[in-house]
Order: C-alpha cells, then structure tokens, then sequence
C-alpha cells in the first residue's frame, strides 16, 4: 500500500507525524515482524515520524528483488536510459527542494540553511555528476598477441548493500547510491536508525522518475539488526560504510563469509595547522567552521587545530570570540548556523569528552555546555592547553569541541598532526609556498586542503586510511569500487 505525505506544508512545525513503511521492489510495505520505531527532531525532541523497523525477513526479501532486477530490468536496460533515469531523479530532487530540506532539517537537527547550501545541492551535483557516467563505463583493448584480440569489459559488481550514517544522510546516502546505480548495481540501502526520511523519500522520488522496481530497496532498522544482516547475506556482493570504525571492523569480519568487496569511509581526528606567517583572520575563521559546522558531526571537521607557538594566544582567543559569535537556535530559522547534535546520547557523550579534557588538565576556554532543556544543544567548546597525548586530542568526539595544540616548528606540526591513528584530511595555514608543500606531501590524509579548510567535491577522491578506513568515494575512483573488470581472450585461428 502507498502512502500520501503532506510533507508539513502549511503545518506548524511537528504538527505532522509521518507514518513511513519499507520501500522494497517498488513498494511501501509493513516489516515482517511489524514493528516500528520513532524518529525524533534532534531540535525538538518532538517525535517527525513512526517508521517500520526492518529485519532479517525484510533484509532477504530486500536482497531478492534487487537481484531479480539485477539480472533482468536494470542489467538488461541501455547504460544511457540508466543514466536518464538517474538525470530524471535529480531534476525531481531540484523541484522538491524545499520539502527535502525541510525533512532534512528535521530529521538530522540541521540548520535549513546549511542543508539548503551544502548537503542538497551536493546530493544532486554527485547524482549529475554520475548520470553522466552510465554511458561511458568501459573498457579497452589490449594488444597481446598477434593471434588473439585481447579486451576489458568493466561489469557491475551487483547487488551492493550500502549503509549511511546520521551525519549527512541526504548527501552520504548519494555518494554511494549514485555511482552504484550509474555502474548498472542494484542496491539494499539502510539509513542510519535517527535519519531514516530523506533515504525513504529519494526512494519514491526514484521510482517517479522511472527507477524499476527492485533497483532501489530501503530497508531502515537497528544497525546491528539490518545492517549485520545485509553484511552477513551471501546475496550482497558489496558492502559501501560510513560510519564509525568499531562498526567498520566488524563489517569487514562479516563480509569475509563469502568475500564481499568492501569499502570503508570512517572517523577522523584532522589537525588544521596554523603557523605565523598565514592569515590570521582567513585561518581562524575557517578553523571555527572546519569544526563548528554540522555542529563538529563531521567526520573531517579540524577537531585539532595545531598553532605556532608565537601566535598560540591571539589563535585561541579568535577561535573562542567566532565560538561565542555563532548564532545557534531554531534549525528553521534561516539565519541559525549551529544546531543541536543529532541525539541525546551523542550530547551526553559529547559533554563526557569535555568533562575528561579538563580532568585531563586542559583549559576550557568557553562553551561545552548544555544550553536550554528541549534540543540537544551544546555550546560549541574550545579547550586551550591541549597536549597531543591527551584522549581529546586522540579521540574522535563527533561534536562542537576543538584542542587547541602549541607547536613549535615544521617538524613538531608534522609530528603532532600524524600522531593519531585516523587519517583522513589535514589543513595547513602558511603564505610560504615551500613549507605547504612540505606538509602537503608528508601529512598522513586522504585530502590536504592548503590556505582553505573543509571543501569536498564529486569529482575529487574522498577517503582515507588507518581507523579512517580504506577505499575512496567520489570521481572515476568510485566507479572502481562498483565495477568488476573483465579481461576476454578471442583466438583469430579458427
Ligand atoms: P555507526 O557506525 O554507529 O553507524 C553507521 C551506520 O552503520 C548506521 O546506519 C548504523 O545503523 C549502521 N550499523 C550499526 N551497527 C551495525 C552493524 N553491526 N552492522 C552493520 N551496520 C551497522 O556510526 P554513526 O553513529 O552513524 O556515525 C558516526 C561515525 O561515522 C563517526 O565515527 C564518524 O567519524 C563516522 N563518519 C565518517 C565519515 C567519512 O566520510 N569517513 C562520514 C560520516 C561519519
């Protein structure tokens, strides 16, 4: 049965609660078990919807049918029809813009603003960016030998089972949909428990824009549910993670079954370093949103910032003035920068980390309180006194909290911003062109943003190393993960 939504137009805010089901083969359906579980706006902690809670059952009836199309509809359809569909889609996600922030917004606790700048318009420039693929996935001849023709094709891996995390699941959830689907793969999507919305209306959205049935299931539920049984399901052939590295290890020991292909995109812990020639000004005010935005839920965000010793003081104190200067409220109201974190155990684990800093012996120099009593909002901290070895200098917090590190010299920043067990970006602050090349080509990082902090592109490789994961999304990288190449051997002589 398909469900009408009056996604909140002309409602006030949480008036509406939405009643989701399953999206498998192109319907909505009840769980197997027919259980559902809430959905809450971070902001509010008023529940937005009541959504069915997958399993074991739904996850195998999921798997079916993306194999069935698989093998038939989308295997069989013209890589250019494939990417005119996906085009439909992203031209459907243009003109339901507004609806798919609003849901955004509530779903994940994001200022609307921010959804509307970033994660949106950088979901529909990857789902673009990959249409455009579809048709140009190929392979190539290779000269062997005179007797034989020798070429590669780039096949499908197949049914891919991608799991998102809470952080940006509009935008995460595209960074794999997309290429999967431009490869000719059939996917088993399973949201993050807290962000289930935006995954289920792209879902519908696909299908208006002509996605067969089966190509795109969604199956939301408790990872350790849904998620551990696509990872374990012999029927899935790829594993696509973001999230967290615990998470990450044990999808890589179920995966081993039946040797999925697995790719991982988990947590980090980026310095941001600042010596004393760069720009203060530019340096510190991208420090501030290279942690602050997404309220510090970002898995890139410059939660260390590294700072000469000579401009230490004057870096600390423009970090706390930009910290206390951003304007956190109400996520609908389109001048709010910060929202609240996405949960209220993700806020109590956030404020732990601030109690151990200064347990630690470092210096809180503002925030890192809870602010208000309804919404998950923390005032966004900053820690000065902050020595490398310290656990909130190792250990990814996932909220607005940044160390403030004092070094010395190229070497000492070097050594400081390597020394964790993440690599995934770093950013280096210098107007001397030799010294950001330096710390470019030796920074343990996926990306090293030089004079800038934060950006990502589609057609840029996004990854890392280390507790930060293996693989790369984004540009023809991504297509790699999706594809499976094979070589043919045509004898001439007979
Ligand atoms: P998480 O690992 O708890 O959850 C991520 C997803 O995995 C969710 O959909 C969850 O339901 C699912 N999951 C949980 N247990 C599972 C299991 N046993 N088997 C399969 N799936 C399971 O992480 P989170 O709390 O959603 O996100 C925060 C973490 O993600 C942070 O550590 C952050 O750094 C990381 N992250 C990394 C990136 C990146 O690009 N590298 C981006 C965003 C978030």
């Amino acid at each position: 049965m398909s469900i009408a939504y009056d996604y909140f137009h002309n409602t006030p805010r949480d008036a509406v609660v939405l009643r989701k089901q399953l999206l498998i083969d192109g319907r909505h359906i009840e769980s197997v078990s027919g259980r559902t579980f809430k959905t809450l706006n971070p902001a509010t902690e008023e529940v937005i919807a009541v959504i069915s809670e997958g399993n074991e059952a739904d996850v195998e009836r999921a798997v079916v049918a993306a194999r069935r199309a698989f093998l038939g509809v989308w295997g069989n359809m013209r890589p250019a029809e494939r990417g005119h569909i996906l085009l439909r889609l992203a031209e459907l996600m243009k003109q339901h813009s507004a609806e798919l922030a609003e849901l955004e917004s509530r779903d994940a606790g994001k200022p609307i603003s921010a959804v509307l700048r970033q994660d949106l318009p950088a979901a529909i420039d990857t789902l673009t960016y990959y249409a455009g693929w579809a048709d140009k996935i190929h392979g190539d001849t290779v000269p062997t030998r005179s007797d034989a023709l020798t070429y590669t094709v780039r096949e499908p891996v197949g049914v891919v089972a991608v799991i998102v995390p809470w952080n940006f699941p509009l935008m995460i959830g595209m960074w794999k949909l997309a290429p999967a689907l431009a490869c000719g793969c059939t996917v088993v999507m399973k949201p993050a428990e807290l962000t289930s919305l935006s995954a289920l209306r792209i879902g519908e959205l696909a299908l208006e824009a002509g996605l067969p049935p089966g190509v795109l299931n969604i199956v939301p539920g408790p990872g350790r549910v849904v998620g551990d049984a696509l990872v374990n399901h012999p029927g899935v052939d790829k594993v696509t993670f973001t999230g967290s590295p615990g998470v990450g290890r044990g999808i890589l020991r179920g995966a081993a079954g039946n040797f999925k292909r697995v790719s991982l995109e988990l947590g980090g812990k980026s310095a941001n370093v600042i010596f004393d020639d760069a720009d203060l000004d530019a340096a510190t005010k991208a420090a501030a949103a290279g942690i602050f935005f997404n309220a510090g839920q970002v898995c890139s965000a410059g939660s260390r910032v590294l700072a000469h010793e000579n401009v230490y003081g004057e870096v600390v104190e423009r970090l706390a003035a930009r910290a206390k200067a951003l304007r956190m409220g109400d996520t609908a109201d389109k001048t709010t920068a910060l929202g609240p974190v996405i949960s209220e155990k993700q806020m109590t684990s956030i404020l732990d980390y601030v109690d151990i800093g200064q347990r630690e012996g470092a210096s809180l120099v503002t925030g890192g309180e809870r602010v208000g009593d309804r919404g998950y909002y923390i005032s966004p901290a900053v820690f000065a006194n902050v020595k490398h070895e310290m656990r909130i200098s190792q250990e990814e917090i996932f909220g607005p909290v940044v160390s403030v590190i004092k070094f010395k010299d190229e070497a000492d920043a070097l050594r400081i911003a390597n020394g964790t067990a993440f690599s995934l970006a770093a950013g280096v602050w210098s107007r001397d062109m030799g010294r950001v090349q330096r710390f470019a080509k030796k920074a343990k990082a996926g990306t090293v943003w030089i004079n800038t902090y934060g950006y990502t592109d589609v057609r840029l490789p996004w990854g890392g190393a280390g507790d930060s994961g293996f693989g790369r999304e984004h540009g023809t990288e991504a297509l790699a993960n999706f594809t499976e190449p094979k070589a043919v051997w045509m004898n001439l002589n007979v």
